[in-house]
């Protein structure tokens, strides 16, 4: 127990990081060109914000969320998404009341579900998301989406697929869930058992189960965009045209629902169809009523979240050749205590100019430090012992080319600083 990470947990080793850096940045420039700016949140909320706002018959809120009583007797729950978060910061510190739309996003947002861990998806993991709050045209939708795959295909996935789905507001959703529950009702056995539960309190969901019956009942069920009221119908046509004149391909999939209470008119995924059946690497939608819904005025909202777990993996599959991080420029390799303290010294202005430079902390002999140089793989390493003190110059090796040439330490440092310029 002591030296595993529970279940469903992952650690960021040294080696691995600068896969992450590199997703990042992408986030970040892509999110700089839209005009997005960061926020940053915390971990956990009140259980009550999840109650309200995802909603509290969704499988999320009734089955995977880490909930627990803290010390003063509230209850806590672990975030299982980001959107909520979201709106309770929106609501909390007034944003309505400033120039809207407000377009925000996150990144390395740590999110907990418990579910049986798979592939890219972890208990807990991290998401880069967008929120946007103020903007009820379907404009929006189209700028969400497009930002969503400028980050994917910078990142290396080139081939995505957009698919879309409009679910609805509250004016034309309970007719509609009124014929999908009367269809469901007349083709309860053919459901699986979960499905039969849910189809009361959360039919929409029955549309997306991946259970074989159910999925050739939901073929022929009624679909949201049949019931879909005027504004509703608008506003799915205009999106569509936006993207059209982008140049961006979607498909319309009735069966998109996402799991989630507050979605409303548009939600959609992009897929990465290389990737086979985890091909999902992005999804999301409109949520024009959850502003309401958790105590604040009516406030028009869309977003998608994107597991950066399920990005890398994917990456990985595809071999897209993620940029490895600098090398060592040098290693200065010191025999003798006068000489640590030359090759300390030297070390410690490179680096004050900018150049990634180290030398031994550990006492090793010259040869398990040129074992360890080379371990690192750096671009040059220095020796200086008494003789090269004495003498002032030391012995530099190009570890590429192999040749060995002799410089004093402002040589050297010379010949690094101007490298890096
Ligand atoms: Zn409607
Ligand atoms: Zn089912």
């Amino acid at each position: 127990m002591l030296t595993t990470a529970p279940k469903g947990t992952k650690d960021v080793l040294p080696g691995e990081s600068y896969q992450w850096h590199y997703i990042e940045n992408i986030m970040r420039e892509v999110c700089r060109v839209y005009g997005y700016d960061e926020i940053r949140l915390p971990t956990f909320e009140h259980t009550e914000l999840f109650l309200r706002g995802v909603g509290d018959t969704t499988d999320v809120v009734q089955k995977e969320m880490y909930t627990f009583e803290d010390k003063g007797g509230r209850s806590i729950t672990l975030k299982p998404e980001g959107t909520a978060g979201a709106a309770r910061m929106f609501v909390e510190h007034a944003l309505y009341n400033e120039a809207l739309p407000k377009r925000l996003y996150y990144l390395n947002s740590a999110h907990f579900r418990y579910e049986r861990p798979q592939a890219g998806r972890y208990r807990e993991h991290h998401q880069f998301g967008v929120e946007v709050f103020g903007a009820p045209q379907s404009a929006i939708d189209a700028e969400v989406i497009m930002l969503a795959m400028a980050v994917l295909r910078r990142a290396g996935l080139p081939n995505l697929e957009v698919e879309l789905n409009s679910i609805g507001c509250s004016k034309c959703r309970p007719a509609y869930s009124q014929a999908l529950k009367e269809y469901l009702h007349a083709h309860e056995d053919e459901l699986c058992g979960t499905c039969r539960e849910r189809m009361e309190r959360n039919p929409l969901r029955v549309l997306d189960c991946k259970v074989e019956g159910c999925k050739a009942v939901a073929a022929a069920a009624p679909k949201p965009v049949d019931y879909l009221c005027q504004e509703c119908a608008a506003h799915f046509e205009s999106l569509k045209a936006y993207l059209q004149m982008e140049n961006v391909k979607f498909r319309v999939n009735p069966f998109i629902v996402r799991g989630l209470d507050y979605y409303t008119r548009t939600v959609f995924e992009i897929l990465s169809p290389d990737l086979g059946a985890q091909s999902t690497v992005c999804g999301g939608g409109r949520y024009d009523g959850l502003i309401e819904a958790v105590g604040g005025p009516q406030v028009a909202g869309i977003g998608f979240g994107m597991g950066m777990e399920r990005l890398l993996l994917a990456l990985e599959k595809m071999n897209v050749d993620i940029p490895k991080p600098e090398r060592v420029q040098l290693y200065v390799a010191p025999m003798g205590e006068e000489a640590s303290l030359a090759a300390f010294d030297l070390v410690s202005r490179l680096r004050q100019a900018g150049v990634k430079a180290e030398t031994d902390c550990v006492g090793r002999s010259l040869k398990a430090q040129l074992k360890y140089a080379n371990k690192l793989d750096c671009a040059f390493v220095a020796v200086v012992g008494s003789d090269e003190l004495a003498g002032g110059a030391w012995r530099v090796r190009d570890m590429m080319g192999g040749e060995e040439t002799t410089r004093t330490p402002e040589e050297i440092f010379q010949m690094l600083t101007e490298a890096t310029k």
